[in-house]
């Protein structure tokens, strides 16, 4: 095991004598090409050197897929020496941790980012011209990694690009899903899902670990010594294998890592025996058991299956981490003998829970100080709350994760052991100390026994219960968890309850996706500092009137818009006109986030158009309405609702009196490389969901920092766009949190009164306008004062009238080019407060405490 024990990429020779490397041979031999080039020759020498000499394909063919892996490589070699330094340097001056444990990532691709972070994009750029490739088009080769459902898997990612930037001493911690989020494809019969193989040739990023691999168990019993002690035994045993992924900071040496995991069977798995005796099924089948666990992404929520896997999944993910083997481990090798203490642990290791999906970290964590190191329950517990942390991503009841005791007890035996403990302390916590509190334990306990055929484990309780911090995503969210969903909880620990807004990183999502803009901006603040902090955006305000910058903006926007086009064409063949109004809503399709809300009125607005002769139809603000995103396999809603979308697109787009002034297009496959190509290119963008169940949202952060306007309801972090960029540069409209939920009484009672313009557009879908789909079950679900279902629980028809008001006044800003121009430049700069840099920042003086530990 001991090599092993080394688990943070660094050789350990290295680490004890800097000065000696015996491990490493190659550097006593020259090398053929320079490792780290930094000019285009040099460059290109390196890329030429990997496609001979570590080809994944005829070393005698240099084609674009050759280009990209081989160039991938090259950039590697020079991220592998920064990642190895980073750790060396790490563990050297012993700095507290983070570890950031996450089920999703959402990385998108690399290459672009790390030559943009490492500065050497011009030099791949004109070595790759040298080798008769465009940097473009070998960027287009790679596979986007889709290890996440939507917002919550990227900001993993961008927190990952911030702590690199920042010089954070810290880990990610995921899993490696051979399969991630399916690719969608749109037909004439809507969404269909195809397995995405992010896989298929394979990741030039990824580095396999074959020194960490650790024992997983599931199953088996708690077995109890004479002297009382427990221990987890029996069951059975897998391995978790790891891949590294190296994650460079912008302008930094400081290179972190992404650890993730890959579920394995023990060699003696492989039943060989049987094997050779013909059995072949028997003998692979314990084998396939063990990989399937890490085969697909579990869809957030919205399903009912597989949950045993998924169970098997979050404890792999925790386990793997944390083991004696990992993070334990690394805090162990460090401390020397004699001076060590588990004490000490939260003062070198922090640990966040990005939402309750590895809850199952803290009863790991008080299983192995106690089991395994024989500490107390009372020091176990005080190391272990002082290390967790929890981030609460969603107030929607279904999302809230709750398993079965039956299920758990039975995969996890010594850890319902402990959960239960935990519970009981709590019971006698309240009674002791607030009684007044005592009739609401029901509701506030870990396990929930209220349905004695249907025992429950509350993963949220149990987060909130033990971790030192609690944060929301965005203030009215933080305010929601403090008034409503954790209130008592609140009560009885308020300096546990924290805000943390999210943010996006301002490279991928600015400096990169929008080069054009980026230019722009550097020449008028006269530095590209704004990069790494992004406050100096407001700068720009003082020039938002100005008519050369103005122009320029302008040319900006169009060439992104041309850029948008171009690929609609490609992947949908509609062509649409760049010069219409670019109105975007991308993300996740459910019904709270309302691309319903939205349909509806483009529906509306192609009956206007219709109804009017020809030359009152020039009042018209001609538009392109685009919407993209992936409905969950089984959620039948959502999926109507994208075929919904397609339907009208058809009519409307083929309705020669309209479709010059009105265009309806559904962009397939929304994914990290999509979001990059229409954000810079969006205009408009559409953050409409109820007001209090958008925890954050984080693409509007992305849309209103590449001066797209948003059209949105106050939820979320709009809350706090609207703040920043001006009142005057949001387009508001809608019911607000707190008075949804007296909204929802009077539709029950059957006091509402819908807007005659909402029953015209129903009845319009009722009758057939957009083909023969049945869409009862879609517009049944608007229909209100109760009777169908929830009856119109996301409030659509209350909100439609202020939505169809807010869209008015964004026609009318739209004809004041001038107008329209200022505000998207205010939209920039005002949205400095939206970096991942700020929120890191935050995260790690309130909560983590760590420090930056940069490269010298
Ligand atoms: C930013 C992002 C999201 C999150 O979008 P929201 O509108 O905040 O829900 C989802 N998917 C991708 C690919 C993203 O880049």
């Amino acid at each position: 095991m001991a090599p092993a024990l080394v688990a943070n990429g660094s050789v350990k020779a290295d680490a004890a004598n800097p000065g000696s490397s015996p491990a490493i041979p190659s550097r006593a031999i020259p090398p053929i090409a320079h490792p780290t080039p930094e000019d285009a020759f040099g460059v290109a020498a390196n890329i030429q050197y990997h496609a001979q000499y570590s080809p994944h394909f005829s070393p005698f063919k240099f084609e674009v897929e050759q280009a990209f892996f081989s160039t991938a490589e090259s950039v590697r070699d020079t991220l592998i020496q920064r990642w190895n330094a980073t750790y060396e340097h790490f563990q050297k001056s012993d700095p507290k941790h983070i570890h950031y444990i996450s089920m999703e990532y959402l990385q998108g691709r690399a290459l672009t980012n790390a030559l943009g972070n490492l500065g050497l994009t011009d030099a791949y750029a004109a070595a790759l011209y040298k080798l008769g490739y465009d940097l473009e088009n070998v960027v287009e080769q790679e596979k986007d990694p889709a290890l996440g459902n939507g917002g919550l898997g990227r900001l993993a990612s961008c927190f990952l690009d911030s702590l690199a930037t920042l010089n954070l001493p810290a880990w990610g911690y995921g899993l490696r899903y051979k399969y991630g989020l399916f690719k969608q494809l749109i037909t004439k019969k809507g969404q269909e899902e195809y397995a995405e193989d992010w896989l298929e040739k394979f990741s030039p990023w990824e580095i396999v670990r074959h020194d960490i691999v650790y024992p997983i168990r599931f199953f088996g019993k708690v077995k109890v010594d004479p002297n009382g002690r427990r221990k987890w035994v029996g069951g059975e045993q897998l391995q978790a294998l790891a891949y590294d992924i190296p994650i460079p900071g912008f302008k930094t040496k400081n290179t972190i890592s992404l650890r993730i995991w890959e579920a394995k069977s023990p060699p003696r798995d492989f039943n060989l025996a049987a094997f050779n005796a013909g059995k072949h099924q028997e003998a692979v089948d314990l084998h396939f058991k063990a990989e399937q666990i890490c085969a697909v992404l579990y869809p957030g929520d919205e399903t009912e299956d597989g949950k045993l896997l998924r169970l098997k999944q979050q404890y792999l993910l925790c386990s793997a981490s944390l083991q004696l083997q990992d993070i334990l481990t690394r805090f162990k090798d460090r401390r020397s003998q004699d001076s060590f203490s588990w004490a000490e642990l939260p003062n070198k290791v922090a640990v966040q829970m990005n939402d309750t999906h590895p809850t199952l970290a803290i009863p790991e964590l008080m299983r192995l100080l106690i089991d395994e190191e024989g500490l107390g329950w009372e020091e176990a517990w005080a190391i272990t709350s002082s290390t967790v942390a929890y981030t609460n991503h969603t107030v929607l009841p279904e999302a809230l994760e709750k398993w079965s005791q039956v299920v758990m007890s039975k995969l996890l035996p010594r850890h319902v052991e402990i959960i239960t403990e935990i519970d009981k302390q709590f019971h006698a916590l309240v009674r002791e100390i607030r009684p007044d509190l005592e009739e609401k334990l029901n509701g506030l306990a870990i396990l929930d026994n209220s349905k004695p055929d249907k025992p429950l484990v509350r993963m949220a309780n149990l987060c909130v219960i033990s971790s030192h911090s609690v944060n929301g995503v965005a203030e009215l969210h933080s305010d929601i968890l403090k008034k409503e969903l954790f209130a008592d909880f609140y009560s009885l620990w308020p300096k546990k309850f924290q805000n943390k807004t999210n943010g996006v990183t301002p490279r991928r999502w600015l400096r990169f996706a929008s080069p054009e803009l980026s230019a722009i901006i550097t020449k008028w603040l006269r530095t590209d500092e704004w990069v790494t902090n992004l406050d100096l955006l407001t700068g720009l305000r003082q020039f938002a009137d100005d008519n050369q910058l103005q122009s320029e903006w302008t040319a900006a926007k169009i060439a992104n818009k041309l850029r948008l086009a171009k690929y609609l064409e490609q992947v949908t063949g509609i062509k649409v006109d760049p010069q219409s109004l670019f109105d975007v809503q991308v993300k996740r399709i459910h019904e709270y986030k309302r691309q319903l809300l939205n349909i509806l009125s483009v529906i509306y607005r192609f009956k206007k158009i219709k109804e009017l002769n020809p030359e009152e139809r020039g009042n018209f603000v001609p538009r392109t309405v685009m919407f993209g995103g992936k409905a969950f396999a089984t959620y039948a809603q959502a999926k109507r609702i994208v075929k919904l979308v397609t339907d009208v697109g058809e009519v409307v787009n083929n309705d020669h009196d309209v479709s010059h002034l009105l265009k309806v297009v559904f962009i397939p496959n929304y994914n990290v490389s999509v979001a990059e190509v229409a954000i810079p290119a969006s205009e408009l963008s559409q953050h409409i969901s109820t007001a209090g169940l958008e925890a954050s949202g984080t693409s509007n952060m992305k849309f209103a920092l590449n001066g797209s306007l948003i059209i949105g309801t106050l939820d979320g972090a709009n809350v706090e766009i609207r703040e920043e960029v001006g009142e005057e540069n949001f387009f508001l409209f809608g019911a607000r949190a707190d008075e949804v939920p007296m909204l929802r009484k009077e539709r029950e009672e059957g006091k509402f009164v819908p807007d005659p313009r909402f029953e015209e557009v129903k009845a319009f879908i009722r009758s057939g306008a957009f083909g023969d789909y049945d869409y009862g079950p879609l517009v049944d679900s608007l229909e209100g004062n109760s009777g169908f279902g929830r009856g119109d629980y996301f409030l659509v028809g209350y909100d439609f009238p202020s939505y169809l008001e807010a869209q008015s006044k964004v026609d009318e800003a739209y004809k004041d080019k001038a107008r329209w121009t200022k505000m998207s430049i205010l939209s920039t700069a005002g949205s400095g407060k939206f970096s991942s840099d700020r929120t890191i920042s935050q995260y790690a003086e309130d909560i983590w405490k760590i420090q930056a530990c940069q490269v010298p």
